[in-house]
């Protein structure tokens, strides 16, 4: 079994009430990668730029991430700065800087265009459908966006979500899809718009799943210590899509992805706060 993600890989600068780092290895792809190869094998699709020490992703590769389908081009890495507030709950977003992923045009190889199994990433529409377009029979398709796709890309955005299986969003994001501020009723008006399920990640409060035969509460992991919230979404991501695509009910998988994506909040970057199967398992015991 192996899933197909494409997503941004990216340079962060994240400022918590706690801290600041400038600079570090981020984005979605690389998040999700970083979660989903502990269960499974991954190929990532995205672009980097000339900016972009390729050393740094030598952590995915060692543990067998595909990454012949990350260009390196001219120009530079994306790049975003985000602050997070007192709660740690939700990210603002400072600045936005697309650079190589304003051009970038996703080709697959032969492989990669028979994946069964294919996660898109937070990035441009528009790239989520291409790299649909070229997936010949994908049997499980997940997506996850963000506030800045949902307000510049609506058209494209709700193209993608008619060939999604299950959409992971955050409450700010199901909100803003929905243009409803009740959670519940905003994730059955974007199961309307086409997602078969609609999984809300509420941070410290769990996730919420709804399909239009049920609906399903998954409590988070209880966490004393909070240190890095970058990427406990893509966390929850990665070993959502990999439990899935492994044949659990949605039920288990969201409990078992809400408990890693606590997991990973505990420790700073995308590589040393990510749990194991093993670590996933002995939260979920505690639970
Ligand atoms: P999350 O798992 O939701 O915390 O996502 C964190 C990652 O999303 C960060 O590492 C960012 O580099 C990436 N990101 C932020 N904004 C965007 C955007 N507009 N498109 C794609 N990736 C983004």
């Amino acid at each position: 079994m192996s899933v197909l993600v494409v997503g941004s890989v990216a340079f962060d600068s994240v400022e918590t009430p706690f801290g600041k780092r400038d600079d570090v290895l981020g984005g979605s792809a690389t998040y999700f990668a970083a979660a989903a190869s502990l269960l499974t094998k991954v190929s990532v699709v995205g672009v980097v730029g000339e900016d972009f020490p390729l050393d740094a992703l030598d952590f995915l590769r060692k543990r067998g991430v595909d990454l012949d389908g990350l260009e390196k081009v001219r120009g530079k890495t994306f790049r975003w700065k985000g602050r997070y507030g007192f709660d740690l709950n939700s990210a603002e977003t400072l600045d936005t800087q697309l650079n190589v992923f304003e051009q970038f045009a996703p080709r697959l190889g032969p492989k990669a265009c028979k994946a069964e199994r294919i996660f898109l990433g937070n990035i441009d529409p528009e790239l989520q459908m291409r790299v649909l377009d070229q997936v010949e029979r994908p049997r499980l398709v997940c997506a996850d966006t963000m506030n800045y796709w949902i307000a510049s890309r609506r058209p494209q955005l709700l193209k993608v979500l008619a060939r999604v299986d299950v959409l992971m969003v955050n409450d700010g994001e199901v909100r803003q899809l929905a243009g409803e501020s009740n959670v519940i009723k905003a994730a059955q008006a974007a199961q309307r718009m086409g997602a078969k399920a609609v999984v809300v990640k509420r941070g410290e409060y769990g996730a919420l799943l709804v399909t239009s035969e049920h609906n399903f509460f998954a409590p988070a992991f209880p966490l004393a210590d909070v240190r890095d919230p970058t990427g406990a979404g893509d966390t929850f991501n990665g070993v959502l899509a990999v439990r899935l695509a492994a044949g659990e009910t949605l039920d288990v998988a969201v409990r078992v992805a809400a408990a890693a994506a606590s997991l990973s909040v505990a420790e700073v970057g995308a590589r040393a706060g990510m749990p194991d199967a093993a670590a996933i398992e002995a939260a979920l015991q505690l639970a």
